[in-house]
């Protein structure tokens, strides 16, 4: 069995061994003798599966006390309308700021519920910076202040948490959580769908702090209702067992690497390595500025495009695939979640300069 290096932006790689534990527990889960797929979600098995899942991630980030972390279905979009209806409470608007496509879905679906004030916007028109703090138009009334940390299309990351007091901070973490230590204390709300970084589609992750739980809309649906949620330990209805109990495995494993810390050194040298050799030719162009460059995902073009088809080819051969950029920006971009090895970054190194040696 020969496993490929998947560089796909979402749903992406998951660590090998996890992916064997799941296999292996896959008919019988610890001498229940049934899949956890087939379990009750609130027999003793999944409850014990649901807690150590929680446990392991609230160790990951040193989630502190006052903060409830809430296993959700409808991905990071879902969210998107959710997070509007939640947090809104007496306020009439909320502050976001538009860094990229995903910032721009979240502001049109929170539009459909709330004024949004759009607090800046890159200069460049493809999105490719991140605009100077102090010359954000906030809003002092803001419900809550909405960010991207990592735009995924276009790889533009926030390298620190934005210096906001005037409202809860809100973030969008979806392909960026647990690359590397956050300080959640920072943050009103935290959230991220399961199957960039974490976890198979069909699962999102709220972390939200206690206090904003008292004022969603009245006609907030119940399951994406915050407070209901919590009070529910996220199963007011069917909670997705199956992704909660593979995101589990992965809490484990990253403890295992040795927590964030050891884990975001990784990242850090993984993307630095993709990036010096992208910008050590102009054969290979990155058009991000490099000071809010992704450590997750690394768009790249080629000086020729009529090239393109040949290297996606020339890498998927190679056991380098689903390196093609998103349809909206072209290209390529090879996406490096967590469960993406060293290795694998440098095969890709390596193919990218025997290509350029053939064909520059
Ligand atoms: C993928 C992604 C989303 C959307 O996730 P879905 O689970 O498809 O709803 C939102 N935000 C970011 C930053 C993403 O990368």
């Amino acid at each position: 069995m020969a496993r490929i290096f998947n560089f796909s932006a979402g749903p992406a790689m998951l660590p090998t061994s996890v992916l064997a534990q799941a296999a292996e527990e896959m008919l019988d889960w610890q001498g229940t003798g049934m899949s956890v797929m087939e379990m009750s979600h609130r027999g003793n098995a999944f409850v014990e599966i649901a807690a150590k899942a929680e446990q392991d991630l609230r160790d990951l980030l040193q989630v502190p006390a006052g903060y409830r972390v809430l296993f959700l279905q409808g991905g990071a979009t879902g969210q998107f309308s959710a997070i509007p209806k939640n947090l809104i409470g007496d306020k009439r608007s909320a502050d976001y700021i538009n860094t990229g496509s995903w910032s721009k879905k979240a502001i049109a679906e929170a539009k459909q519920t709330i004024d949004v004030n759009v607090v800046a916007q890159s200069a460049n028109q493809h999105l490719l910076d991140i605009p100077a703090e102090s010359t954000w138009q906030c809003d002092p009334q803001a419900a809550y202040f909405h960010y991207c940390a990592n735009e995924t299309i276009t790889g533009v990351e926030f390298p620190a948490i934005p210096a906001v007091d005037h409202a809860p901070l809100v973030c969008d973490m979806s392909s960026t959580f647990l690359s590397r230590p956050i300080d959640v204390s920072r943050f009103g709300l935290i959230y991220a769908g399961a199957q960039k970084n974490f976890g198979p589609a069909g699962l999102v992750v709220v972390i939200v702090r206690d206090d904003l739980l008292d004022r969603a809309q009245p006609d907030t649906p119940s399951v994406w209702h915050y407070q209901l949620q919590a009070e529910a330990d996220s199963m007011s209805n069917t909670p997705p067992t199956y992704s909660w109990y593979i995101a589990g495995l992965v809490f484990q494993w990253l403890k295992d690497q040795g927590g964030l810390a050891a884990v975001g050194e990784r990242n850090e040298r993984k993307a630095r390595y993709l990036y010096e050799a992208i910008d050590a030719t102009d054969f290979y162009h990155n058009p991000v500025d490099p000071a809010v460059r992704s450590w997750m995902n690394v768009p790249f073009v080629l000086a020729d495009s009529a090239l393109d088809k040949l290297f996606l080819d020339e890498a998927a051969a190679a056991g380098l695939q689903t390196l093609k950029g998103h349809r909206s920006v072209g290209g390529m971009r090879a996406s490096i979640y967590n469960a993406m090895p060293e290795a694998g970054v440098e095969a890709l190194v390596d193919f990218m300069q025997a290509f350029e040696k053939r064909h520059g």
